[in-house]
């Protein structure tokens, strides 16, 4: 069934006519599934338990897609060869649990797009946190080298949707732990860990090895010849490496010492070694800023110097990367008063990370949807970063319970309006206001964009 390699830009001649595919979930994933099924000759069905959108309806019909919205029909899903499951659903539908009892073989998107990439290669990126800045940085860098070359995942298209309609002989590829679940041969030619810690363990029935071992399948078809880029500073991450048969070259990155090979931080500079290859940079002259960053650019660099990219295109890079949006992000200064956005901080380990690198008194927008949160982590740094809490979330009580007797203020807010005027009524002249949740957006928004974008709206009304 599996295609015939072929160079990235010709379509394998495959006949799948055969094989009935179902496809759950008509996103970004999902969509972009179904036209590559289609392009590549399968009896393809679409089946979204909720509304479709209409730019993805669209592509649907354009394409001559058969599809449902707002059901399931189980009878035409569960005949199926073969089941696409999108990221988004859980193992515990009901649907998902009779294809499983069944056998029907579930697949991700990625693993799908996987069996028609040729002979291209893939950078993947996945970790709790820092995937999107990583992938966008190590895009920025290919792309500086002269690669033609594609991001896919979160940013950009499918990496389904890319191959079909788009192939590149490269593809930077943000991965969630959600798309490693269902891969079987998905091998990336370098696979960059950035971190992992607490998040989604709603999906893992609160169990941390069940996510841990979710994300280093990212290693797991790997070959000797392949590179893995991990974080030796990482806890999880070092606690559990030798758990798995990694096969390929591990690169590490640190900033705790000196390494034969890897990337590592000493005397404010980022030291690079790639076999004989050396190279050094001031941590002044990044763009991005924080330690956080820090750490996304050793671990960008490696990857980069692992598909050929040049120092100097690697350096000019660093250089030249624009922070993204939602991303501890500055929106504007009022009367001495700092404003960041870092909506996008949705688990505890990011919110510490964006408290570190802090270097005013703060006050913190927490809240909203917690997906496990163990807040103990934060404590200290809370203590010593923040003046005044603000809660933003329909729930707030286990954050009442882990920093009320640390800070001098704290109250509750159910809107990004009402969240922005207390914080600015707590703050003075020199200090900063950050929006970094730890936590989901969807109690009070429709993602973490919409939160941003509700912040950012609030800042500029006041
Ligand atoms: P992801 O795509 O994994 O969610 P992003 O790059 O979008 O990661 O960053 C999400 C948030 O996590 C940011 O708001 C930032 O504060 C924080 N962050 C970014 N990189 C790291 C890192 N390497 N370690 C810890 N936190 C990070």
């Amino acid at each position: 069934m599996h295609a015939a390699t072929n160079i990235a830009g010709q379509k394998p001649v495959v006949n799948n006519n055969a094989k009935k595919l179902a496809i759950l979930g008509a996103g970004e994933s999902g969509v972009g599934a179904a036209l590559l099924a289609k392009q590549q000759g399968y009896d393809v069905f679409v089946s979204d338990g909720g509304p479709i959108k209409e730019i993805y309806r669209a592509e649907l019909q354009q394409a001559q897609i058969a599809f449902e919205e707002a059901q399931h029909t189980e009878i035409k899903i569960l005949s199926a060869d073969e089941v696409i499951k999108s990221p988004g659903i859980s193992e515990k539908n009901e649907l998902v649990k009779k294809i499983r009892a069944k056998g029907i073989p579930v697949i991700s998107e990625i693993e799908f797009a996987y069996r028609y990439k040729g002979d291209s290669k893939i950078i993947a990126i996945t970790g709790s946190n820092g995937k999107t800045t990583t992938t966008a940085l190590i895009y920025h860098m290919c792309k500086l080298g002269g690669k033609d070359c594609a991001m896919v995942g979160n940013i950009g298209y499918s990496f389904a949707k890319q191959v079909a309609d788009d192939p590149k002989p490269l593809y930077v590829a943000e991965i969630s732990s959600f798309q490693l679940d269902d891969i079987k041969t998905f091998r990336p030619d370098v696979a960059v860990l950035t971190n992992i810690t607490e998040d989604h363990l709603d999906r893992y029935n609160y169990n941390i090895q069940n996510y841990i071992d979710s994300k280093f399948r990212i290693v797991e078809n790997q070959q000797p010849g392949d590179v893995f880029i991990y974080c030796l500073d990482d806890e999880t991450t070092v606690k559990n490496i030798n758990k798995y048969n990694i096969k390929s070259t591990l690169y590490p990155i640190t900033m705790s010492k000196e390494l034969p090979q890897g990337a590592y931080l000493a005397n404010v500079k980022m030291h690079l070694k790639w076999k004989s290859e050396e190279m050094q940079m001031s941590i002044d002259d990044f763009k991005l800023k924080g330690k956080h960053n820090q750490y996304n650019s050793m671990a960008a660099s490696l990857a980069a110097t692992a598909v050929d990219i040049r120092k100097e295109k690697i350096r000019e890079a660093l250089q030249t990367f624009e922070t993204l949006e939602h991303r501890m992000e500055p929106v504007a200064t009022i009367k001495g008063v700092e404003f960041i956005n870092d909506s996008k901080a949705t688990n505890v380990n990011s919110t510490w990370f964006a408290l570190e690198s802090m270097e005013k008194p703060v006050v913190l927008i927490l809240g909203g949807v917690d997906k496990g949160n163990d807040y103990s982590t934060m404590k200290e740094m809370v203590a010593e970063k923040v003046k005044a809490i603000v809660c933003m979330g329909a729930d707030n009580i286990k954050i009442h319970e882990a920093f009320e007797t640390l800070v001098s203020a704290m109250v509750n807010t159910s809107s990004a309006e009402e969240a922005v005027q207390a914080a600015f009524h707590f703050a003075t002249k020199g200090d900063v206001v950050l929006l970094s949740p730890a936590c989901a957006s969807f109690d009070l928004f429709k993602n973490y964009e919409d939160r941003g974008n509700q912040f950012k709206q609030a800042v500029k009304n006041l």
